[in-house]
């Protein structure tokens, strides 16, 4: 439960204390993708190869396809299939929203993973 904390609030993996962006606020465009070098509290290095947030590209795909899934599975079966188009067109606007959010938790699920099976 700590790690999903961790991940939802941008804190450090390792010490779940620090937000490891330098904008707190995903929605700051410019400085989305601006990250510590270290986590301020405990050092966890968060950058610990040259591409290392490249995963994080596959990742968003991930969160977005399970957002997707289990946003347009059950709407679906409530509303049928005739919802099917709206349900679609919402769903791209939701991640569109969303997409900040998940470029973020993008980059910490893979941050998480690298301390959860010691990959650094
Ligand atoms: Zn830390």
């Amino acid at each position: 439960m700590a790690a999903l904390k961790s991940i939802l609030l941008f804190r450090c993996p390792k010490c779940h204390k620090a937000n490891l962006f330098l904008d707190p606020n995903p929605y700051h465009l410019k400085n989305i993708s601006k990250m510590h070098k270290r986590c301020p509290v405990c050092g966890f290095d968060v950058e610990n190869e040259t591409g290392f947030h490249f995963m994080s590209m596959y990742m968003s795909y991930i969160i977005s396809t399970v957002f997707s899934i289990f946003f347009l599975i059950p709407l679906t079966i409530i509303l049928g299939l005739d919802w099917i188009p709206k349900l679609l067109l919402l769903n791209a606007l939701i991640l569109v929203v969303l997409w900040p959010l998940i470029f973020r938790w993008a980059r910490m699920v893979s941050l998480w993973l690298t301390v959860r099976f010691k990959f650094e």
